[in-house]
């Protein structure tokens, strides 16, 4: 049985709570606030039943201080936040309503999943509730261990994520299209794997695309991709899988090739036209899209034609389109068109997962 926070909260408690502050953080600066908006609902309700908060999140870059989110979440929530710099110290706490913690990764037993570092964690509260939907893929101690520790909840955000997908994932009309692409190209590329079962096509971009294409022997240059592996071969014979057929690559200069040009040492950082037109005339045919992952390297004005014509198809279409992805959905922010769609989810692999028919090993442990 799993406790909804939507339906019934804790009171006057000190409550953990594992969010998904992994955002951009650029010069001391939060690039891009959605993955902290997310939060708030599940903050919001805790704070009004009396509820003391402790916030835990990891960023995907180990050494990344979160400090810079403790303004943004003082901003949008109205309230004093206050820093904790370790959990391992025992001075007494601040007596501010919400308290952050540092970036859980500065310390090894985060991803190693240890129970004594799951233990100094539950010196800080006494109730758990997870509102990550966006790592519920993953095992670690502030997402495996803390619900066997303590008392749990499903978030709120959370749970209309989940919410979300379980309509997709059984409503949806066929054709269905994936469209996927970014730089976490294992993560990705084994759920592609079983992706095969419930999309009609899989469109790659991006890193994920530059392993496949090698595992087809066609050669990518100095490309962000992965060695191959057997499961990469066959996903790169799969039929129902387009993959690009010409690319933006830089190595001195910038040009357009077609995929089997591309130089020893040059980059593929975008897709080309004709791979856009090829995504395009697929799309014109799917009834259902579920899109992870930029197609390039987009944070660079350069490199994001191809996603941001991608964007741009999807705003236009009349299926059901569901996006996810941390830097998805800041790239959508970035050009205006997040708000353009209803269906966001603030996950990638676990959407992914999620919709493949994976168990979420975060989501499984709040089952007892
Ligand atoms: P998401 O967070 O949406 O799930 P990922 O984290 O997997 O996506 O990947 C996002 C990153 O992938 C972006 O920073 C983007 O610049 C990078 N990327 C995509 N395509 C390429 C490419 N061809 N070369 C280098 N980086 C790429
Ligand atoms: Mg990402």
């Amino acid at each position: 049985m799993i406790r909804y926070l939507s339906k019934s909260s804790p009171h006057g408690k000190r409550v953990l709570v594992r969010i998904d502050a992994n955002v951009p953080i650029k010069g001391g600066r939060v690039g891009d606030d959605f993955r902290i908006r997310a939060a708030l609902p599940t903050i919001r309700r805790l704070l009004r039943n009396g509820n003391r908060v402790v916030l835990l999140s990891h960023h995907s870059r180990r050494g990344q201080t979160l400090k810079p989110v403790v303004r943004v979440l003082g901003r949008l929530l109205g309230e004093n936040v206050a820093f904790i710099r370790d959990p391992r110290q025992t001075r007494n706490p601040p007596s501010a309503g919400v308290l952050l913690m540092e970036n859980l990764r500065f310390w090894p037993g985060e991803e190693a999943s240890s129970p004594r570092f799951a233990k100094i964690l539950c010196r800080w509260g006494n109730v758990f509730v997870n509102d990550a939907f966006g790592v519920a893929h993953r095992e670690g101690a502030s997402i495996t261990l803390l619900p066997r520790l303590l008392p749990s909840y499903l978030g709120i955000t959370f749970a209309a994520e989940l919410e979300l997908l379980a309509r997709a994932r059984k409503g949806a009309k066929h054709p269905f299209l994936a469209i996927v692409g970014g730089a976490k190209i294992e993560t990705k590329l084994g759920l592609l794997a079983r992706f095969n079962r419930i999309a009609d096509r899989i469109a790659v971009g991006g890193g994920v695309a530059n392993a496949l294409l090698r595992a087809k022997g066609i050669a990518v240059g100095r490309s962000l991709s992965a060695p191959a592996t057997a499961s990469t071969r066959k996903l790169a014979r799969s039929r129902k899988l387009l993959l690009p057929v010409d690319a933006v690559v830089k190595d001195r200069g910038v040009r357009i090739v077609p995929i089997g040009m591309v130089g020893a040492g040059e980059r593929i950082l975008d897709i080309g036209p004709k791979t856009v037109a090829l995504i395009r005339r697929s799309l014109r045919s799917s009834r259902t899209i579920v899109w992870n992952g930029p197609l390039g390297l987009a944070e660079e004005q350069e490199f994001a034609r191809g996603t941001l014509s991608v964007a741009r198809m999807l705003d236009r279409h009349r299926g059901f389109v569901l996006i996810g992805g941390g830097d998805t959905i800041s790239f959508l922010d970035r050009v205006g068109l997040r708000k353009h769609f209803r269906y966001i989810s603030t996950g990638g692999g676990a959407m992914l997962a999620y919709l493949a028919g994976e168990k979420l090993p975060g989501l499984e442990v709040l089952r007892k």
